[in-house]
């Protein structure tokens, strides 16, 4: 519509994580936070809601049965790709230092890697410095 209502859309945030107290907590503090999140409790179900919906963001948890998040990296790469569209920025949020893992996903393009517990001030810059930078991408 407007320049207006383009400047003060709510950012979508996908954010994916099996542990149901992780998904309402990440939920109260995005909306909080003025973002707009959508929960998935697994990787399957991230994927067919990044095939519905437009996300600016993907926060992802590394350990999950059955798709766990290098798979959800991975398959977002594999959608933007297909569908022609700018690269969705993904923040793994995990409780493991699992170094393999963390170069895997920088070797994906992930940028930022939070360890759980996080503390509230440093993962909202994380998505902020995420979500500007994913913007300035764009405009070049
Ligand atoms: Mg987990």
């Amino acid at each position: 519509m407007t320049e207006h209502s383009e400047h003060t859309r709510k950012n979508k945030i996908l954010a994916i994580d099996d542990d149901g107290l992780v998904r309402r907590t990440l939920e109260l503090l995005l909306k909080e936070a003025g973002y707009e999140p959508t929960m998935a409790a697994g990787g399957q179900e991230a994927l067919g809601l990044l095939a519905r919906q437009h996300f600016d963001l993907v926060i992802t948890d590394i350990r999950m049965p059955e798709i766990d998040g290098l798979q959800v990296i991975q398959a977002v790469h594999d959608y933007c790709g297909q569908m022609k569209k700018p690269l969705i920025p993904v923040i793994v949020l995990t409780a493991y230092k699992d170094e393999p893992v963390r170069q895997a996903a920088v070797r994906m393009g992930v940028k930022e890697f939070l360890l759980k517990p996080f503390k509230m001030d440093e993962f909202l810059k994380v998505l902020e410095r995420t979500l500007r930078d994913a913007a300035n991408g764009r405009l070049h």
